[in-house]
């Protein structure tokens, strides 16, 4: 069985299902599909596009765009920087003071090591890192 969602030449919108799709477009073509509100057989399918509607499906729709965006940047910083893990400050300041080679790092900090970076004058950014969807 296949799902349709139908409409008439009036706009009435209603759902049929049917063996296939041929079986559709073939009592279409009969005038065996009558809309049950105003008995119209001139019956169209509405085009079912993926939708999210109701309250907070904007939010939710600009959370799902900012989470591709913060994927896209994690895999990006995943393979250009070396994790160095909760040694973040350490390492970012031992760079910072030439003590260890330029390179990109990432980890995990501190809201306290973060600050005492940043007063340090040390470059770094702080990223809302989602959590990976396969864990
Ligand atoms: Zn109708």
């Amino acid at each position: 069985m296949i799902h349709f969602r139908l409409s008439c030449n009036a706009g009435h919108e209603f759902e049929g299902w049917f063996p296939s799709g041929e079986a559709y477009d073939r009592q279409a073509k009969r005038k065996q599909i009558t809309c049950a509100t105003c008995g119209s057989t001139k019956i169209a399918k509405v085009p079912m596009a993926p939708a999210i509607a109701g309250k907070g499906a904007m939010e939710q729709a600009k959370a799902q765009e900012m989470r591709q965006l913060l994927d896209m940047m994690r895999a990006k910083v995943e393979k250009n920087c070396d994790y160095v893990g909760p040694a973040f400050a350490e390492e970012a300041r031992k760079i910072h003071y030439g003590e260890s080679d330029k390179r990109g790092i990432y980890g995990e900090t501190s809201d306290d090591e973060a600050r005492a970076l940043a007063e340090e004058g040390i470059d770094f950014a702080r990223l809302p890192w989602p959590r990976r969807t396969d864990s």
